[in-house]
C-alpha cells in the first residue's frame, strides 16, 4: 500500500489541533457550568433548531472543529435544566464539574466491564462495596452498576422471581408456573417495578397495589390481608416492593414492619430505593431509613440525589448466590481464563443483563474521593431543610396552600387564592408551572393527588440556595394573581 495520502483512522490528521480543540471545549464546559444561575432553566427549542435535526446523514466529513461548533450553537442551549439551581421538577440530580470530567476519562480509557482481568473492574467494585457499607449490608452482598432505578428494580426483582418461584423459572419459563406469582407494593411504587414485573413475564394483574395512609406510606393491614386472601384464592406471594422515598411525595415505608412481614411470609423483599437510600447519608433522614439493611435486594440511584452525571444506579443483592444464578451464562467465547486478559475474578456480566458495560464506576469512584461521602451527606440534609423552609412560605401565604406531608425534600402544593372550584384550581396553577418553565424562571414539576392538580418540587440540588425558595414563592403568587386578574 503506497499512498500520499495518511492512512487512515478515526484518530485526529492533525494531534495538536485536536488539543487545542479539546482545550477549548473543557474551557467552555467549566464556563458552562460556572455560568447556570445567569441563564435561565430552561428555554423552547426555536422552529429552526429543531429543523436542523430532521436531515439526511451526512456521508462526507465537517471534521471535529465544526461539529463542535454546530454543538454550541444547536444544542448546548437547549438542555433540559437539571444542571441549574433552580431546576426541581420529577427527581434529578445536578451532575457536577469533575463528574463531567470524569467522564471523559471513563471514554478516554474506555474499557469493557463485561468482565476480564483490568483495573477498571476492581473500580466499579470499589464502588459497590462502597454502597454495601452504606447501606449497611454484609461484605459477602453482590451488587452491579446500572443504567438507574428502572434498571436496578429489574435486576432485584428477577432475582427475586428466580429464587422465589419455587421452579426452574430459566430452565422452564413461566408458562410452567404451577400458581400464579404475586408482588406486592404501595400504589404510590414508582412506574418501573410495573414494567420490570410485566417483562419478568408475572403481569400487572399480579402485582397488587396496596392503598397508603394518610402519609403516603403503604397500609400494612390492608397489605397482611391482601397476603391473606391471594393464599387462600390460590396465588403464590414471592415479594413485597418497599419504598424507601416515593416519587410523588418522598414517602419511605415502614421499612422494618415489612421486613418482619417478608420473614413471616416467607417473601423477597426489595426496596425502591432511587430516590432515598442514599440519604442514610443524611443525618436528619437516616432513622426513617432503619431496615433498609435487611432487605434481600435494594435498587438505588446515584445520578439521582448523588449528583452523579447521568446514568447510574446500583442494584445490591444480599445473597451472591441467587444473583448469579439469576444472570451467569458461560458460553466458550466467554469463558474465564487463569491468565492474561480474560483472567480476573470480578465479571459483572454474570450479574446483570448487560454484556458489554461502560465505566460509570469511574465518575462515581472520583466524586466520592473528591467530596468524601460526609459532604453527599450534608447536601441532602440541606435539600430536606429548604423543603421545609419552602413549606413554611407556603403556609405562611394566605393565596398558596400545601397538598401533601413533605416527604424528605418533595413538596406538593399549589396557588389557590379562594373562591375557585377544583377545575379551575387545576387549570390556573397548570398554567402558573407552564409559565415558570417558559419564562425560565424555575423548573418545578406536577403530579396529581386524587383529583387535585399539584406543583411539585423535588429538590435534589445541591446548587439551590434558600433564596431560590424564596423567588420560587414570589413568583407563583405573582403568576397566579396576574393569571387570575386576566381572566
Ligand atoms: C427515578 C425513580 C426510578 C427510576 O429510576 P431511573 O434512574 O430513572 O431509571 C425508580 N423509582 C423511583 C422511586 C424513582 O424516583
Amino acid at each position: 500500500m503506497t499512498s500520499d495520502q495518511p492512512y487512515e483512522t478515526l484518530d485526529p490528521q492533525n494531534w495538536d489541533e485536536m488539543r487545542a480543540l479539546a482545550h477549548r471545549m473543557v474551557d467552555d464546559a467549566i464556563t458552562y457550568l460556572e455560568t447556570l444561575r445567569e441563564r435561565p432553566v430552561w428555554q423552547p427549542i426555536p422552529d429552526e433548531i429543531t429543523a436542523k435535526f430532521d436531515v439526511p446523514v451526512p456521508h462526507e466529513p465537517i471534521g471535529a472543529e465544526a461539529t463542535y461548533e454546530e454543538f454550541k450553537k444547536t444544542i448546548m442551549p437547549y438542555q433540559m435544566g437539571n444542571t441549574h439551581p433552580r431546576f426541581w421538577g420529577w427527581y434529578m440530580g445536578n451532575g457536577t464539574v469533575f463528574g463531567a470530567l470524569a467522564e471523559l476519562m471513563a471514554a478516554t480509557m474506555n474499557p469493557n466491564l463485561g468482565g476480564g482481568n483490568h483495573i477498571a473492574n476492581n473500580v466499579e467494585k470499589q464502588v459497590v462495596d462502597w454502597v454495601k457499607e452504606m447501606i449497611g449490608f454484609p461484605d459477602d452482598a453482590s451488587g452491579l452498576l446500572v443504567s438507574g432505578g428502572s434498571m436496578a428494580n429489574f435486576v432485584g426483582l428477577a432475582v427475586a422471581r428466580n429464587t422465589k418461584a419455587g421452579f426452574d423459572v430459566r430452565e422452564q419459563g413461566m408458562g410452567a408456573a404451577p400458581q400464579k406469582l404475586t408482588v406486592y407494593a404501595s400504589v404510590e411504587v414508582h412506574s418501573c417495578n410495573q414494567k420490570a414485573i410485566e417483562l419478568l413475564g408475572m403481569g400487572t394483574a399480579n402485582f397488587r397495589k396496596i392503598p397508603v395512609k394518610g402519609d403516603y406510606t403503604i397500609d400494612l393491614d390492608a397489605l397482611k390481608q391482601a397476603i391473606k386472601s391471594d393464599r387462600e384464592a390460590g396465588y403464590q406471594p414471592i415479594a413485597i416492593v418497599g419504598n424507601a422515598g416515593t416519587i410523588n411525595t418522598g414517602a419511605i415505608d415502614d421499612l422494618n414492619a415489612l421486613a418482619d412481614i417478608c420473614k413471616q411470609e416467607d417473601l423477597w423483599f426489595h426496596i425502591d430505593g432511587a430516590i432515598g437510600a442514599v440519604a442514610v447519608l443524611a443525618e436528619n433522614v437516616n432513622p426513617k431509613l432503619k431496615g433498609i439493611e435487611r432487605a434481600n435486594s435494594v435498587a438505588l440511584d446515584l445520578h439521582k440525589w448523588m449528583h452523579m452525571p447521568i446514568e447510574v444506579g446500583c442494584a445490591i443483592i444480599r445473597s451472591e448466590k441467587a444473583h448469579r444464578d439469576t444472570f451467569s451464562l458461560t458460553p466458550e467465547y466467554l469463558a474465564h481464563e487463569t491468565r492474561g486478559i480474560a483472567a480476573g475474578n470480578i465479571w459483572f456480566n454474570d450479574y446483570g443483563l448487560q454484556l458489554s458495560r461502560n465505566f460509570r464506576a469511574l465518575k462515581v469512584w472520583m466524586s466520592i474521593k473528591e467530596h468524601g461521602l460526609d459532604r453527599f451527606g450534608r447536601m441532602m440534609a440541606r435539600n430536606v431543610e429548604q423543603a421545609h423552609y419552602f413549606g413554611q412560605l407556603v403556609e405562611k401565604d394566605s393565596k398558596m396552600e400545601l397538598l401533601a406531608p413533605i416527604g424528605l425534600d418533595i413538596v406538593c402544593f399549589r396557588f389557590n387564592p379562594g373562591g375557585m372550584d377544583e377545575d379551575a384550581l387545576n387549570a390556573l396553577n397548570k398554567e402558573i408551572l407552564m409559565q415558570l418553565h417558559e419564562k425560565g424562571i424555575a423548573a418545578p414539576s406536577y403530579t396529581t393527588l386524587g383529583k387535585t392538580y399539584c406543583l411539585r418540587i423535588a429538590i435534589s440540588n445541591h446548587r439551590s440556595t434558600f433564596e431560590d425558595f424564596d423567588l420560587l414563592a414570589r413568583e407563583v403568587v405573582r403568576l397566579g394573581n396576574e393569571i387570575v386578574s386576566e381572566k
